[in-house]
């Protein structure tokens, strides 16, 4: 039966594929096709590990203790029985066969489908069964984690990527974090649904970043989707139509051609200059999230990095301690290497709210009880209560100056004496670095413009500063007290909001008038519909995901950027902003 959900649109296109159902617990499950002639030996994995958890289990049930629940044994019998039951390892194996997938993959896929059937049984003793099965299923999934050959196996994950004849896949989970979401970045998925989200949630931005269609906030998705359905997500309306009809599917084919011609089109002007029709120059800066993403941004024109998300480095570390000062100099150090010699902006770390680290480490557990972790222990915050974490990373930084040129941005700054405190900071790693005679070029300082009041203690902050870059996805959040990953909220999250546009009018004047380089980073210098009035406030350098530098690019070239200038007074009292920019920022006919 066809169904409709909606949800937020993310990130924009059509996917059309299977869906595959992920729970958010087992979402670190690898994902990778096997090839067809390898797909006997991967069942003899699965089989193996079905056999050695039932051996264990058999072993447990022969040791238990006199004094053990009479209930036990029961139980651990019906673990063994589930797991010799054909439903699960021999449905797991058809999806080898049939689909491909790689053991875990297989397996927890057949998972969710025996657990709908579990939900949908009458009878409550069985339906409880459920917890069971995902017990066993654990169980042989940890099994399959402990045999060699899986490591050696995730490595050729990426050359399988194209596996031939397969259908295209789309994943929906009811949530994925940032981290998981990175994992995904080089998989085989072709689209992305999420229950839960915002627009600009990190989970949103990092999917905004593989330039693949995504609807996040779809409330239901992962209820109403059934392992294996076919989809559609349409990236740009937030819709996602599950069994669609033959004539949808034609429709949506033809979109996703146009679309691909597009691209084509736009791909031209990758080299092209951005430059207004009234000859003002604009730089076209990318957003990363890992060393491996600078060649993309140069892929698609970019003439530097202006936010390179450092904290990602932090994260899917398995539980290991932080990344130490080494490590992130070689990320670093591998990363302005790439960007051959143009500029590459590093922001320090950016841990807490909806994005976390693994270490179970004091900070990490204050954070986890924090009550409201968006206006808690974040960002800057979080590196000036960890004085020798944050140490760390500013030396591993400059040791990555001497490779080329490094700009260091610093997010979530509210107060001039945390200013203070990052130079102090920043001195004294510099001094570290010259005792132990390591080589470090002079490196610009910037600061991120995201909370309100950095926003009205601009002039002190330009003082100790030689760049600001607008966080817009933050400075709405605090703006309007939007939580930003919240979909419940999501349509009160207004990026027309008048505050917000005065706030970012104020913050690029403020900045050009002391002649200090100000850019915009957060989601809003990706789209298009604000380019106009961005330019009109005098911006000259956007940061956003690589993909996205191309329309942004065209649109710059079909601007005049001085007669746009003179309207942002009326954009910023109308009472709809956005109808108001829209009527005066209409494109130039050529
Ligand atoms: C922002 O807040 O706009 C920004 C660029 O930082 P992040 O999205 O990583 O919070
Ligand atoms: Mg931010």
């Amino acid at each position: 039966m066809t169904l409709q959900i909606f949800g937020l649109s993310v990130s924009p296109g059509v996917a059309i594929g299977r869906a595959v159902l992920v729970a958010s617990s087992r979402v670190d499950v690898a994902h990778y096709f096997v090839p067809r002639e390898r797909a006997a030996a991967e069942v003899q994995r699965l089989v193996r590990a079905r056999d050695e958890v039932v051996a264990e289990l058999i072993s447990l049930q022969q040791d238990l203790p006199a004094d053990a629940p009479h209930e036990l044994p029961a139980l651990l019998d019906v673990h063994v029985m589930l797991l010799q039951d054909e439903s699960l390892i021999g449905a797991a194996a058809v999806w080898v066969h049939e689909r491909h997938y790689n053991a875990e993959w297989a397996l927890s896929a057949q998972l969710e489908v025996l657990a709908r059937h579990f939900d949908e049984m009458e009878d409550e003793y069985l339906r409880e069964r459920k917890a069971d099965l995902e017990q066993v299923t654990e169980r042989v999934l940890a099994a399959l984690s402990r045999q060699n050959n899986s490591a050696a196996e995730r490595l050729a994950a990426p050359v399988m990527q194209d596996f031939a004849g397969e259908d295209a896949l789309v994943l929906v989970a009811s949530d994925i974090a940032p981290a998981d979401m990175l994992q995904f970045k080089r998989s085989v998925f072709k689209g992305f649904v999420t229950d839960v989200g915002g627009r600009t949630s990190h989970t949103a931005i990092v999917a905004r970043s593989m330039d693949i269609p995504a609807v996040v906030g779809a409330r239901e998705a992962s209820r109403l989707i059934r392992q294996d359905d076919w989809i559609v997500i349409d990236g740009d309306a937030g819709v996602v139509i599950v069994d669609p009809p033959q004539i949808v599917l034609e429709e949506y084919r033809f979109r996703q051609r146009q679309i691909q011609l597009e691209r084509e089109r736009l791909d031209r002007l990758r080299h092209t200059p951005a430059v207004t029709l009234d000859g003002q120059a604009v730089q076209m800066l990318a957003n990363i999230e890992l060393p491996e993403d600078a060649p993309a941004a140069l892929e698609a024109g970019a003439v530097g990095v202006g936010l390179f998300r450092s904290e990602f480095l932090f994260m899917n570390r398995a539980g290991q301690s932080l990344p130490s000062e080494d490590e992130q100099f070689e990320a670093y150090r591998a990363a302005v290497i790439a960007m051959k010699g143009l500029p590459m902006t590093i922001r320090t770390v950016d841990i807490g709210a909806d994005k976390s680290v693994d270490r179970p480490g004091s900070h990490e557990a204050r954070h986890e009880r924090s009550l409201n972790p968006a206006l808690g222990l974040r960002a800057i915050r979080w590196s000036l209560a960890e004085p020798a974490m944050f140490r760390a990373q500013l030396r591993a930084i400059l040791r990555a100056s001497a490779f080329g040129k490094v700009r260091i941005l610093l997010p979530m700054l509210a107060h001039l004496s945390e200013a203070r405190q990052v130079f102090d900071v920043l001195a004294r790693a510099k001094q570290q670095l010259r005792d132990a005679g390591r080589a470090f070029n002079d490196v610009e300082v910037g600061a991120m413009i995201e909370i309100p009041a950095a926003a009205l203690i601009l002039d002190g902050l330009l003082r100790h500063f030689d760049f600001v870059s607008i966080g817009t996805n933050d400075l709405i959040q605090y703006t309007l007290a939007i939580d930003r990953s919240d979909e419940q909220v999501a349509h009160l999250y207004d990026p027309w909001h008048p505050a917000v546009l005065s706030l970012i009018a104020g913050t690029i004047a403020t900045a050009n008038a002391a002649g200090k380089e100000v850019s915009v980073c957060g989601e809003m210098a990706g789209d298009t519909a604000f380019t106009p009035l961005l330019l009109a406030m005098g911006l000259r350098s956007f940061s956003m995901h690589p993909g996205q530098i191309a329309a942004v690019k065209q649109a710059v070239l079909r601007c005049e950027a001085g007669r746009l200038a003179g309207c942002v007074a009326q954009v910023l009292q109308s009472e709809n902003p956005q109808a108001m920019a829209k009527q005066l920022f209409e494109p130039v006919p050529r």
